[in-house]
């Protein structure tokens, strides 16, 4: 059974018509970057609860979460409208095993996201315990757009924070008139079988060398999975087998 405690709403930032996010209040306890809450109102007298990943790091208060709008969701198309001092149910404690404690050291922490799944990898870039683990990390981040790459001022000062140890990669899906060299277009699975990905990164994926974080839609993590599995000899990490490849599936 869920243990309840009441948040006020702090804060909504409506990035656009699809995405926003919420600032919560509440005396939840602390949690592991990467976990996520559940959080939950009461609608036409029915409790509709919901999972969503912490992006702020445990020691910050302010609990945030960065949500697509899904239409018709049960549940997100209620969250969009709250505003400031309004009331809403939070587990007090967090759930999951995508955290960086649950990862053996390794050279290369690649942290694959789609979407609002880059929630769980800006907690734990925020938080920065223990990824003294890792030579270097790199995140690579695949949206349908650029209008859709929020928290871009959070992600320009981890960079600052991180310097070289960290690498940003953006992924559009769509294609656009005006190509940037810096990013990269397709898929992420595309770009991984045809080589793209490591050779613009530089770095080589292999299995003494790497760990694969997974985040966000469940054909991303499906196909990416199956194909480090395949090409690249990969294994799934589990809390008591290790292996390269944690995953974290949004629906
Ligand atoms: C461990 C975990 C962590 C999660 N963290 C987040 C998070 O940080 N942010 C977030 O937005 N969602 C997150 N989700 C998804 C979230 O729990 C809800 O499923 C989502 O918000 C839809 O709820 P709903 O009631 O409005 O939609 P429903 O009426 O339940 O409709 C569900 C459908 O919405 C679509 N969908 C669900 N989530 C997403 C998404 N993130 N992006 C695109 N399409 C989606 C899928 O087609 C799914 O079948 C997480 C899910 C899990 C299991």
């Amino acid at each position: 059974m869920t243990d309840w405690v009441v948040g006020t709403v702090q804060k909504t930032i409506y990035w656009s018509k699809e995405l926003f996010s919420i600032i919560v209040k509440a005396e939840v306890d602390y949690f592991i970057p990467g976990q996520f809450a559940k959080l939950s109102l009461d609608i036409n007298n029915k409790n509709i609860q919901r999972a969503y990943s912490y992006i702020n790091a445990p020691s910050n208060k302010n609990n945030e979460f960065y949500i697509k709008n899904i239409v018709k969701g049960k549940l997100t198309s209620y969250l969009l409208n709250l505003k400031y001092n309004d009331k809403i149910m939070i587990s007090k404690k967090a759930l999951g095993t995508f955290t960086i404690k649950n990862i053996h050291s390794c050279d290369y922490l690649w942290m694959f996201a789609t979407g609002t799944g880059i929630g769980p990898y800006l907690s734990i870039l925020q938080d920065g315990n223990d990824l003294h683990k890792f030579t270097k990390i790199i995140l690579v981040y695949s949206i349908r757009l650029i209008e859709h790459y929020n928290y871009i001022n959070l992600i320009k000062s981890l960079k600052k924070k991180y310097n070289d140890k960290l690498i940003i990669q953006i992924v559009l899906t769509k294609y656009t008139n005006n190509m940037d060299k810096n990013i990269l277009y397709g898929r992420i699975t595309t770009l991984l079988l045809n080589k793209i990905l490591e050779h613009k990164i530089g770095i080589s994926i292999s299995k003494n060398t790497t760990h694969v974080m997974l985040c966000g839609n469940p054909n991303m993590i499906k196909e990416t999975q199956n194909i480090l599995q395949t090409q690249y000899n990969l294994t799934k990490n589990y809390i008591d087998l290790k292996g390269h490849i944690t995953t974290e599936q949004y629906w």
